[in-house]
C-alpha cells in the first residue's frame, strides 16, 4: 500500500485510479466490516473518516440507531483543512456506538474483526479507522481519541496512531463524547505519515472554544530520529500487563537505549484512579453532551408517542445502544445532587493531581514509554463484563484527563502474531519530541507489518 507522503505526491491524473483501487482493496475485505459505506467527497487522496466526524451531505451517525437518516450539515474544521490540503474524505469508518467502547463491539452497523485474527477484536472505538489501515485497504484514517480510542485499536492492528495534545486540532464538527477529554488524530501506517496528517489537522479555531491560540510550529518537515532524548519508563506500571506486552516493553527499552537515548525509571502513583476519574467524567460530559438526541432536531424520531415527554422516552430508548444508556445513568447519577460532591467534584480533584504528577516526571524526561493496552488484541465477547472492559484502558486514560500527547506504535509480534504496540507519552504541545522519539523507535526496532 501507498504511503501517505507518496500518495500527497502522486499528479492528479493518477488520483481516480489510486481511489478505485482502494474501494476494490476494501470491497474484497468486506468481511472485516471496517467501512460502513463507501461515501466520496471529492477527488483528493482518499482518508477514511470515524463516523463521528461531520462531512456536508453524508449521513454521519457515531454509529447509532439514533442519528440513522441524519445528514451533516456542515464539515468539521479538520475536514476542511484536509481538503486544502489535497486530500478528500472517502469512506465512512465503523466504531463503538458514539466512541464509547475499547472493542467496536457496540456499534449499530455490527463488529469490525481484526485483521490479524478475526476472532479478535480490532480494538475501539475507532476500531474500523484501525482495521482498515492494518489491513492495507485504507492509506491512512481520522480516529477520535477519548481515553484511547485512537492508540489503542492502532496498537491492536499493527499501526501507529496519535493523540494530539488537548487543544490543538479543532474539535469543531467531531460529535461530542466528553468535551473535555476528546481529541481528533491521524491513524496510518508509519510514524512520518501521522506526522504529516497530523500537521495538516492542527492549529487554532476559533470555532472551538477549547482550541489552543497559540503559534504553531509544523513538524513533519522538522522530523529528527538523531535526537537523544531521556525517556521515563513506569516500574510499577508494566506489572499487572501481559507476558506479550511486558516482553515488547523489554524489546523497546532495550533498542531507545542502543539507539542513544537515556532511560530512566520512576513510579507513579498507579494507574487505578485514573480509571475511576475517568469513567466518572467522561459519563458525566456525555450524560450532558447526549441530552441533544432527543427526536426533535437531530437524526430518528420515534413513532406513536402520545405526547412530548413520551416522544423523548422513546426515542431514546429506541435509538441509544446498552452501552451508551448505561454512560448516560453512570453519568445523571455521579451528577446528581448528593452525589456530585462525592463523585464528581472528587474526580476533578484526582485529575489534578494526576496532572501534577504527569509534571513531576517530566522534570527529569523528555518522554514517558508505557504499554497501551495489558493484553494484546482480546476475543469477540472476552470482556463481556462493562467493568472489566473499562479495566482494560488503564494506560490510556490518565493521557486525556492530563491532556498530554501521545503516540502508539507497534513493537513486536507475539508468538500467535498478534502486534504488540507501545505508546510515547510527551509534554504538553510537545508534539515534536514525541514525533522524533517515535520516528527513532520505529527505526529501532524495525516492526515487519
Ligand atoms: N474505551 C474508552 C471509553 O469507552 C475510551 C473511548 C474513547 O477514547 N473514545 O470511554
Amino acid at each position: 500500500m501507498i504511503t501517505l507522503k507518496e500518495a500527497l505526491k502522486l499528479p492528479k491524473e493518477e488520483m481516480a485510479a489510486l481511489r478505485e483501487d482502494i474501494r476494490r482493496r476494501a470491497e474484497e475485505r468486506s468481511e472485516l466490516n471496517a467501512y460502513i459505506a463507501f461515501d466520496e467527497a471529492g477527488e483528493g487522496v482518499p482518508l477514511l473518516i470515524k463516523d463521528n466526524i461531520q462531512v456536508k451531505g453524508w449521513n454521519v451517525t457515531s454509529a447509532s440507531a439514533i442519528l440513522q437518516g441524519y445528514v451533516a450539515p456542515y464539515n468539521a474544521t479538520v475536514i476542511e483543512k484536509i481538503e486544502a490540503a489535497g486530500l478528500s474524505p472517502f469512506g465512512r469508518a465503523n466504531m463503538d456506538e458514539f466512541a464509547m467502547g475499547s472493542s467496536t463491539e457496540s456499534s449499530f452497523y455490527g463488529k469490525t474483526l481484526n485483521p490479524h485474527d478475526p476472532e479478535r477484536v480490532p480494538g475501539g472505538s475507532s476500531g474500523g479507522s484501525a482495521a482498515a489501515v492494518g489491513a492495507g485497504v485504507a492509506i491512512a484514517a481520522l480516529g477520535s481519541d477519548t481515553g484511547g480510542s485512537i492508540r489503542q485499536p492502532a496498537a491492536f492492528c499493527g499501526i501507529v496512531g496519535m493523540k494530539p495534545t488537548y487543544g490543538r486540532v479543532s474539535r469543531w464538527g467531531l460529535a461530542a463524547y466528553s468535551s473535555s477529554l476528546d481529541q481528533i488524530g491521524p491513524m496510518t501506517r508509519n510514524v512520518e505519515d501521522a506526522a504529516i496528517l497530523y500537521d495538516i489537522i492542527s492549529g487554532h479555531d476559533s470555532r472551538d472554544s477549547t482550541s489552543a491560540d497559540m503559534e504553531y510550529t509544523p513538524v513533519a518537515l522538522n522530523l529528527n530520529a538523531d535526537r537523544k532524548l531521556t525517556v521515563a519508563v513506569i516500574e510499577n506500571y508494566i506489572k499487572d500487563a501481559s507476558k506479550e506486552v511486558q516482553s515488547a516493553y523489554e524489546t523497546a527499552i532495550k533498542a531507545l537505549e542502543e539507539a542513544g537515548h537515556r532511560v530512566v525509571r520512576k513510579e507513579m502513583m498507579g494507574a487505578k484512579y485514573d480509571i475511576a476519574a475517568y469513567y466518572i467524567i467522561a459519563t458525566a460530559e456525555a450524560s450532558a453532551n447526549l441530552s441533544r438526541y432527543d427526536g426533535i432536531r437531530y437524526g430518528n424520531r420515534a413513532e406513536g408517542a402520545e405526547n412530548l415527554k413520551e416522544l423523548y422516552l422513546k426515542t431514546r430508548s429506541e435509538g441509544f445502544g446498552e452501552e451508551v444508556k448505561r454512560r448516560i445513568l453512570l453519568g445523571s447519577f455521579v451528577l446528581s445532587s448528593g452525589y456530585y460532591d462525592a463523585y464528581y467534584l472528587k474526580a476533578q480533584r484526582v485529575r489534578h493531581l494526576i496532572k501534577d504528577e504527569f509534571e513531576e516526571v517530566f522534570k527529569d524526561a523528555d518522554l514517558i514509554l508505557s504499554p497501551v493496552a495489558p493484553t494484546t488484541a482480546f476475543r469477540f465477547g472476552e470482556m463481556a463484563d462493562p467493568l472489566q472492559m473499562y479495566l482494560s484502558d488503564v494506560y490510556t486514560v490518565g493521557v486525556n484527563l492530563a491532556g498530554l500527547p501521545a503516540i502508539s506504535l507497534p513493537v513486536q509480534k507475539s508468538d500467535e502474531g498478534l502486534p504488540v504496540g507501545l505508546q510515547l507519552i510527551g509534554k504538553h504541545f510537545d508534539e515534536q519530541t514525541v514525533f522524533d522519539g517515535a520516528l527513532s523507535l520505529e527505526r529501532a526496532v524495525a516492526y515487519e507489518k
